[in-house]
């Protein structure tokens, strides 16, 4: 399987990521000096777009203490691209049914859970429950990656309920191949979000040992495939904690946003940058990365790119997410449920993780406009398509 499977995944970054050293890529970061700090913000200032050693400049440790100067500067950057604006999101899974065996997640095949996968009257009472909680136009469909339960056929379908309930659908589900990606766009798919997890090989391995997702290459050329079908908006993540040097891992996916958008042009991106919760699987996070490194994280990316969205979920904290508003966060999502059928019923069926900020829609946006920030339900219009 593993050899048909590294055909199909075509061509991409997995090729430039084997050129890349991971073991130098951390030496150099361990080397950086207040002078190269320096050096790159006022580069920065200057309003020259950054590299990627800028960027690894910026999360190293020796920039540390000169975040408030970064963090200035993000303010600053994200202001000029997207004003005082929080564009709101909500996440509607469909299915927690899964043949991966990711050892963090609550939804690993080998956990005994109930498994679910929404009918169609399901997901439309889904989508009626959502537009009660809030006046949401940007829906993420996600699911487990089953794909003989869920496959291109069940997806197209599901986006055909959801188109007249929401502007905006994009879908966090299995890696799939360009033609597939193109026949859900045919049915109003406007962006996917996929998570690589971690760059690096033998820890990828280890956390995913069984199923499509443990195909490396497969997993990380799909956002390859992805472009080449000509996606409207990709969004990519690591999830922080998987692995102990996530400042390497930074680098890595700061290489491929850069990598992508040479290639990809037409194309939107997102930054997501999850720090991983205890799940049902037991597993325990292998560094704990602080507020204030998440921060430095996130205002590194803003200085590094002034037009990609930075999207924090509700398994930040309130406080956090309110602190990291005018910091280059432009994405929030609100209310959330992270279990299938959890807005229009209470099911038995366990989440995916646990959710920090439980707020309602109305207390988050309300949060948001006291911090002098407009909530943006809709960012785009189903005309565009
Ligand atoms: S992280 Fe995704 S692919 Fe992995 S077990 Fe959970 S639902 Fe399945």
């Amino acid at each position: 399987m593993r050899q048909i499977n590294d055909t199909v995944a075509g061509e991409g970054f997995a090729d430039v990521l084997a050129t890349l050293d991971w073991e130098a890529t951390a030496t150099r970061l361990s080397t950086i000096t207040e002078v190269d700090v320096r050096r790159v913000l006022a580069k920065a200032e200057s309003g020259r777009q950054l590299d990627t050693d800028d960027f690894l400049i910026l999360v190293s440790e020796a920039a540390n203490p000169f975040l408030e100067q970064m963090a200035q500067l993000a303010h600053r950057f994200t202001l000029e691209r997207f004003g005082r604006t929080i564009s709101m999101y909500i996440p509607m899974y469909v299915s927690n049914a899964c043949t991966n065996k990711c050892v963090y997640c609550g939804f690993n095949h080998d956990n005994d859970i109930s498994r679910t996968v929404l009918t169609m009257e399901q997901v439309h009472a889904e989508c009626k429950a959502i537009k009660k909680l809030g006046p949401f136009e940007n829906l993420l469909i996600v699911s487990g990656e089953y794909p003989a339960l869920c496959g291109v056929d069940y997806f197209r379908e599901v986006l055909k309920v959801c188109r007249p309930y929401f502007h905006n659908l994009t879908m966090e589900v299995q890696p799939m191949r360009q033609q597939e990606y193109e026949q859900l766009i045919e049915v109003g798919l406007n962006g996917v979000v996929c998570f690589q997890e971690t760059y690096r090989q033998t820890a990828y391995r280890e956390c995913h040992p069984r199923g499509m997702k443990s195909i490396f290459r497969w997993r990380l050329n799909g956002y390859d495939r992805m472009g080449r079908a000509g996606l409207h908006k990709i969004g990519m993540g690591i999830l922080l904690g998987l692995q102990p040097d996530w400042r390497t891992d930074a680098v890595m996916m700061a290489t491929h946003l850069r990598y992508l958008q040479r290639r990809y042009w037409r194309t939107r991106y997102s930054i997501n940058l999850p720090r991983l919760c205890p799940s049902e699987s037991g597993f325990q996070p292998r560094v704990v990365v602080t507020d204030r490194q998440l921060a430095q994280l996130t205002i590194a990316f803003r200085l590094f790119d002034h037009d990609v969205d930075i999207s924090y979920s509700t398994r930040e904290s309130d406080s956090f997410r309110r602190n990291m508003m005018p910091l280059g966060v432009t994405s929030m999502s609100a209310g959330s449920r992270t279990e299938p059928g959890g807005y229009a019923s209470t099911p038995e069926a366990l989440e995916q993780f646990a959710i920090t900020d439980s707020r309602s829609p109305q207390t988050v946006a309300a949060d948001i406009r006291a911090k002098g920030y407009e909530p943006v339900w809709k960012d785009w219009d189903s005309i565009f398509d």
